[in-house]
């Protein structure tokens, strides 16, 4: 399980998603939110079987491991189990009031990509997100970050900042195509995810077929 947070850390990212497979724009996303927002420590957290996402997920010791093998040389990042190992749905507020609670004197950012942002207002008490996380957005090449998305959240603009990051066309749903039509090879894929990533992936055999 998760170790406690080091004394002294204060500002505390938050990264989750199904990382199925954890790609290079989840990398840069985290560097960049480290720098943004200068966090002394940014946990990334693989979620469990989302309550939003219909598709079934990859084996959660699969997804895991890529994502330590993702975020292995980013300094100040953290891969936390703690989604993987709850049983039922996984909801972002039980964690990040987990995460307060262990940290009492930190302020949380939740980092997230602009698609999961215009869903926003659906997210299981949102509300009470708002009142312990400051919001982070990236942009992303399929949902660009308009705002009017911002506008819909009356007297709360102080609790969400653009996370400036460079438009990454990359997704995991394009990953998986890639290798299910069998046309990538070994190289095809190491351009789009860490090269450790790309050879868990080949040597596991994964995405070959669902
Ligand atoms: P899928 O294609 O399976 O939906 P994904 O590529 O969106 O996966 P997730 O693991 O679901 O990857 O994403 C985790 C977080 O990273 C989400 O907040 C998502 O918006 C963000 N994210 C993923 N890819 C990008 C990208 N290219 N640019 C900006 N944010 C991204």
């Amino acid at each position: 399980m998760s170790a406690p947070s080091p004394p002294g850390a204060n500002r505390i990212g938050v990264f989750g998603g199904a990382f199925d497979p954890p790609h290079n724009a989840h990398v840069a996303l985290a560097q960049a939110a480290l720098a943004q927002f200068d966090l002394d420590l940014l946990y990334i957290i693989p979620t469990g079987q989302a309550w939003h996402k219909a598709r079934a997920l990859s084996a959660p010791v699969h997804r895991l491991a890529m994502t330590r093998l993702a975020f292995q040389d980013v300094p100040r990042t953290r891969v936390d189990d703690r989604e993987l190992q709850r049983a039922g749905p996984t909801f972002t507020i039980d964690t990040l009031q987990a995460l307060q609670a262990e940290n009492p004197q930190a302020q949380l950012y939740l980092l997230l990509g602009a698609d999961q942002f215009a869903a926003f207002k659906q997210w299981h008490r949102w509300q009470e997100i708002l009142d312990i996380a400051i919001i982070c957005i990236a942009d992303r090449a399929q949902s660009t970050l308009a705002q009017t998305q911002f506008d819909a959240y009356p007297g709360l603009n102080n609790r969400f900042f653009t996370l400036k990051l460079p438009l990454m066309a990359v997704s995991a749903t394009q990953i998986r195509q890639l290798m299910i039509s069998g046309a990538a090879t070994t190289g095809d894929i190491a351009k789009l995810v860490p090269e450790p990533v790309a050879r868990y992936i080949s040597a596991h055999g994964l995405y070959r077929s669902h």
